[in-house]
């Protein structure tokens, strides 16, 4: 279960498939598809079917499964590595900017500003973004109503730049305020690497 750190959220929030996807990739990725089948036969009965089954992209997932999935995935593979779930949520945000089909909503730094709100609804049901620009190639994040965990706060904030890194412009994200420190909401800082001469 996830840990509720605000009262007033629903004690289910779903997320689209095409992040259980992502998540799934980078472990495949980066320790092996044998290190996924470790990881699904170490989930509880209950949550093993989603992993086991075909994931459709557009389909509505518990969150909690991904949670689990990621944290019964750094135990077994990479207990001590503290930037596992960064790799994690970078990854997944890059596949769902290529193969989840947000490529369009995060085309450029206007756009990504415009509808980030979609793209916040369009990932999970629970809680809003708002992205604010902050100067020329920099924006400030806000995630409100999620309830959150450390590890999803931080899988999150790396997901949010591996969504908006192109091939030619990377993006960086850093966490400067969060729910689980008391702020009203989580926000990261967003920096765009300058425009590629062209
Ligand atoms: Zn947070």
């Amino acid at each position: 279960m996830i840990p509720l750190a605000v009262p007033y959220t629903p004690p289910m929030v779903r997320v689209r498939g095409i992040a259980f996807i992502g998540c799934v990739q980078f472990v495949k990725d980066a320790y092996g598809p044998e290190a996924h089948e470790r990881v699904v036969a170490a989930l509880p009965d209950g949550a093993r079917g989603t992993f086991t089954a075909p994931l459709r992209d557009a389909v509505w997932k518990p969150l909690s499964e991904l949670v689990l999935y990621a944290g019964t995935a750094r135990e077994l593979l990479d207990p001590t590595d503290e930037t596992f779930y960064a790799r994690l949520g970078f990854r997944s945000g890059s596949v769902e900017r290529s193969e989840g089909g947000f490529l369009p909503m995060v085309a450029d730094i206007p756009t990504a500003i415009r509808l980030a709100s979609v793209l916040w609804r369009s990932l999970y049901d629970t809680g809003r973004m708002a992205l604010t620009a902050d100067g020329p190639g920099r924006a400030i994040a806000r995630v409100s109503y999620l309830p959150t965990t450390p590890a999803l706060c931080q899988a999150n904030c790396a997901a949010l730049a591996g969504l908006l890194s192109s091939e030619t412009r990377a993006v960086r994200t850093r966490q400067r305020a969060c729910v689980l420190d008391g702020a009203p909401a989580c926000e990261w800082e967003v920096t765009w690497d300058p425009e590629p001469f062209r």
